[in-house]
């Protein structure tokens, strides 16, 4: 280990930070990860990922590195009670095109997202060289040589400076609400380019007791919108616990009351009523809850012309997509496997940043792609409009949802794109082209046209 291997510093201690804190475990002497929020010793709910009330899907791709990174910790999940989930086996899917037919593409382990993090934050927690200060929030860089040298930090809920802390590299991960464009300007260097693309899209959220004895031959259901025509989507989920996860959607400022009766209503408007049929009589677990940060949120660090070395910034604080499509967390674990690769590749601290930023807005890239694609659907999406080109993609999507929804295949590479294992560009390979240009696409009539 060299001198410039000795510390390392992470701030935040979501997904992202947690996952990258294991992989800098492997290549420096001590990393401290600072989380703002104070944190509980049992799975709790905490400001600082409120998001964790809605929906949380974790793709295959995912969970293979989050296990890979923490071997043990699929069987920790199942063992909490967490329930499997084949996609879209197992589910009701009302595509935008229509009912798709049940093929058993992937698995999803259905856990809460508080369940997970605790889960990973517990193993971290276990990591020898690996020290978590929480309840301490960072408030600036230090700076010095043309690099960044550490952070400067304060007790939560004070006003005071807290103890700075020394590092070799500090990376940041603290998300959507990341304060890095600031910091930088704070030592020196320029403005950051932003693009913010939004569909002005909210989701309401509430957990439900799954009643006894309930089987109706489906675990999960996931009625999309048919944007622009519609706004609205609806998912009901398994969690551990006994209990659903229900989560509405609405883009273009339609968004879902919080209040009984608005809620089931907006349930009841969904492309099924299935959904609110299901909830009406069911017990509620937990209040209605809302979230409206959503937007797709792109900091293009990679194009700086200058930028401050052993400074870092990776997931949601680099690259925030719309939480529909349920990218988020494979992208933090990728980039997480990205900086490892990187670390491994070269010793140079130095050049790291501008290495690693290149790859990991490379990890971002498709799912960028398809979550502004959809989002620029509608016309009410702030930030950017349709161009002929996106316009003429999104009708070839159509047209491969509409085969999806009766062509294992297809349904297989479609499942592949949002699930991080495939580019969208595989969506072009001859295969599905041929078939896009020559099958007939009679769609199934309803959920009951759906055998698994
Ligand atoms: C409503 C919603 C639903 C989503 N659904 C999905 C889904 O289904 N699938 C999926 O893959 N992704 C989903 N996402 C995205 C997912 O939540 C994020 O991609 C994931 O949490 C990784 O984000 P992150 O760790 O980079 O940042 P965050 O999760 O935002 O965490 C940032 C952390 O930094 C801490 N922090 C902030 N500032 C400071 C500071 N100054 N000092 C110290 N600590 C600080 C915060 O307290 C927090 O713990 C969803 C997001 C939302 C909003």
């Amino acid at each position: 280990m060299t001198r410039s291997r000795e510390h390392a510093v992470v701030i935040g201690g979501s997904l992202s930070g947690l996952l990258a804190a294991r992989v800098l475990a492997d290549h420096f002497a001590e990393v401290t990860l600072v989380e703002r929020d104070r944190l509980a010793e049992a799975v709790a709910s905490r400001p600082g990922l409120g998001q964790a009330r809605h929906l949380h899907v974790l793709w295959n791709r995912g969970l293979e590195i989050a296990e890979g990174l923490f071997p043990g910790l699929e069987d920790e999940l199942l063992a909490a009670g967490v329930p499997e989930v084949r996609v879209p086996a197992d589910m009701l899917w009302l595509s935008s095109a229509g009912w798709r037919r049940r093929f058993a593409s992937t698995r999803l382990l259905t856990f809460s997202r508080d369940l997970l993090d605790w889960s990973v934050r517990a193993r971290l927690a276990k990591i020898g060289n690996v020290r978590v200060l929480a309840g301490r929030e960072v408030t600036g860089l230090l700076a010095g040589g043309g690099a960044v040298t550490g952070v400067e930090t304060r007790e939560r809920g004070t006003a005071e400076a807290g103890e700075p802390l020394a590092a070799d590299l500090v990376l940041d991960a603290t998300g959507r609400v990341s304060k890095t464009p600031a910091w930088l300007e704070r030592i020196g260097y320029p403005a950051v380019r932003q693009t913010l693309i939004d569909p002005l899209l909210g989701y309401a959220s509430r957990n439900y007791a799954v009643p006894p004895g309930f089987d109706p031959g489906w675990k999960a259901l996931y009625f999309q919108a048919k944007p622009p025509h519609t706004t609205r989507t609806g998912a009901l989920f398994p969690q551990e616990g006994g209990r659903w996860i229900v989560s509405l959607f609405g883009a273009a400022e339609d968004y879902p009351p919080t209040d009984e009766d608005g809620f089931l209503e907006f349930a009841k408007s969904l492309r099924s009523p299935l959904l609110y049929e299901t909830i009406r009589d069911a017990e509620p677990l937990t209040p209605i809850v809302s979230y409206r940060r959503t937007s797709n949120h792109r900091r293009h660090y990679e194009r700086m012309s200058t930028w401050p070395k052993r400074f870092l910034v990776t997931g949601d604080a680099l690259c925030a997509f719309n939480p529909l499509y349920g990218q988020g967390m494979t992208v933090a674990a990728k980039s997480a496997l990205t900086l490892d690769a990187c670390l491994r590749a070269d010793g140079d601290l130095d050049a790291l940043a501008r290495r690693f930023h290149r790859r990991a807005v490379r990890n971002a890239a498709g799912p960028w792609l398809v979550a502004t694609g959809e989002d620029l659907r509608y016309s009410t999406t702030k930030g950017g409009t349709a161009g002929v080109q996106t316009r003429v993609l999104n009708r070839y999507v159509d047209r491969v949802q509409a085969l999806a929804n009766v062509d294992p295949r297809v349904c297989g590479r479609f499942v592949d794109v949002l699930g991080l294992t495939a580019q969208p560009q595989s969506l072009f390979l001859p295969d599905v082209l041929w078939r896009a240009a020559t099958a007939r696409t009679r769609q199934p009539a309803g959920p009951a046209d759906l055998a698994p």
